[in-house]
């Protein structure tokens, strides 16, 4: 396990790596279908962006296997889908109200806008509320063109919208900047339906929304964004063991996936910076070109929550242990994971440029090859279909082909250009299996099964098809 690493170390190591891989991969993106820019064209929006036909794919299936491992394998978690706008005291309970807010200043000459903290970290200045206060010459100073910058103003990152026509304060609403609230407030619903016995956890997929003023390198830090969170409730004496127990669960959720070990670090929060409700908190890092940055969180959160629903909604949400007669208020272990980050750090993790080719076909010769090399689950194309030719015989083998294997998983048709060209077009994408209909086919009523990894083919008979990718995509 990595040693405990504070922010500053994570800024000074960023940008070690290939800084080339983030333009090629945001291009591969966009060409290929997984992620385009949003409202493009009006303009486009900035750090919003729409999931494509493949990228689609990806995000659903990364959320399948997050809702696998965290639901159906266990038997102590539930599944929940909880509202976006919620009561708006909830937020005041939650501390969203009152502390969710960067510290903001402008340039009075360039206009540009900066996050107070940033720019002393930067300077090597550890930044606190009496920094903000009383601010440093660092913080008069424009970092860009050396204008006067404006005094320190917070800034809350939820997003507001009116209930109802009229549009007054009695009205605000607040998209939800966390899946996590929504959990806690259904803490009863969930126990008493299901009558469920600590511990227990809830798991949640669902849109979140935060204002951030300084969003950017691509998915990784956008407005509207999902998170996979998971609130597991315990018994007080039990939540420091469950807390490390679930912290290797997750790490071993991305190992399990297919994620490069030498990736993956854990980072520890020193007390020093931990968020107001945490006791502890860990933090999953993946090592991005842009540094090694927060994937998934970890935290022990006390009995915070409950507690400060109790005071503000006035119901009692302790839990009576009926086997030892004890009522206490649970402790919760989060797991706060994205969904969009997840999928940009297995895409990263996937991707491979390959200098001169790994064909040895002439026509790929010096050309470079891009390979997403996808575990299969998360590939969103798992099987192309190719016919050999364009010649009409092949039409109606193919054709059969495709009927038999479409319905359970996304497959893909391509007649055009070479073979060659073929494979390299569905390696891009990550697609594990092609399937080439020639005119053996005609005879032998087979076709060539050929592996992205290895590059090996097979020739398996269409009959046998079936079984033959059921067990390949187990
Ligand atoms: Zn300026």
């Amino acid at each position: 396990m990595a040693k405990a690493k504070n922010p500053a170390f994570a800024k000074a190591t960023a940008g070690k790596q290939d800084n080339d891989i983030m333009p090629k991969l945001t291009a591969l993106c966009k060409q290929r279908g997984f992620i385009f820019p949003s409202s493009e064209i009006y303009g486009g929006m900035n750090s919003f962006y729409d999931y494509g036909p493949l990228g689609v794919e990806l995000k659903n299936n990364v959320k399948r296997a997050w809702w696998q491992a965290m639901v159906y394998s266990r038997p102590d978690v539930v599944g929940l889908d909880s509202a976006i706008l919620m009561h708006p005291k909830i937020w005041e309970a939650s501390g969203h109200v009152q502390n969710f807010t960067d510290p903001l200043v402008d340039c009075k000459k360039c206009k540009k806008r900066f996050r107070a903290d940033n720019i002393l970290e930067a300077k090597g200045i550890k930044p606190d509320l009496g920094t903000m206060k009383n601010p440093p010459k660092e913080l008069q100073e424009c970092p860009e063109c050396g204008g006067e910058l404006t005094e320190v103003r917070m800034f809350n990152l939820m997003f507001k919208t009116f209930m109802g026509p009229v549009e007054e304060q009695a009205n605000i609403v607040y998209l939800r900047p966390e899946t996590a609230q929504g959990i806690y407030v259904n803490f009863l619903n969930v126990k008493d339906s299901l009558r469920l016995k600590l511990p227990f956890g809830i798991a949640q997929i669902g849109k979140a929304f935060r204002n951030e003023i300084t969003p950017g390198n691509f998915t990784f830090r956008t407005r509207e964004f999902e998170q996979m969170e998971m609130q597991y409730f315990v018994n007080p004496k039990d939540a420091d063991k469950i807390f490390e127990e679930w912290k290797e669960k997750r790490m071993n959720w991305y190992l399990s996936l297919g994620m490069k070990k030498e990736n993956l670090r854990f980072r520890e929060h020193e007390k020093t910076e931990l968020a107001h409700y945490a006791k502890k908190a860990a933090d999953i890092q993946y090592l991005t070109p842009f540094g090694w940055q927060e994937m998934e969180g970890i935290h022990h959160r006390s009995d915070w929550d409950l507690s400060r629903h109790m005071e503000y909604s006035g119901q009692d949400l302790r839990y009576a242990d009926l086997s030892t007669g004890e009522k206490f208020t649970p402790y919760i272990i989060e797991t706060s994971a994205g969904a969009d980050r997840a999928a940009l750090m297995f895409l990263l993790d996937a991707y491979q440029e390959i200098e001169g080719g790994r064909s040895t076909t002439t026509e790929s010769i010096k050309e470079s090859e891009t390979v997403l090399n996808f575990d299969k689950r998360l590939a969103p194309v798992k099987i192309a279909v190719f016919p050999l030719s364009k010649k009409p015989e092949l039409q109606k083998p193919c054709q059969e082909v495709l009927d038999f294997l479409r319905g359970e998983r996304l497959v893909q048709y391509d007649e055009t250009g070479s073979i060659g060209k073929r494979y390299r077009r569905q390696d891009e994408i990550g697609t594990p299996y092609c399937v080439t209909v020639d005119f053996e086919t005609l005879e032998d009523k087979a076709v060539t099964v050929r592996d992205r990894d290895s590059m090996k083919q097979e020739r398996i008979k269409i009959s046998e098809l079936k079984n033959y990718f059921a067990e390949k995509f187990v």
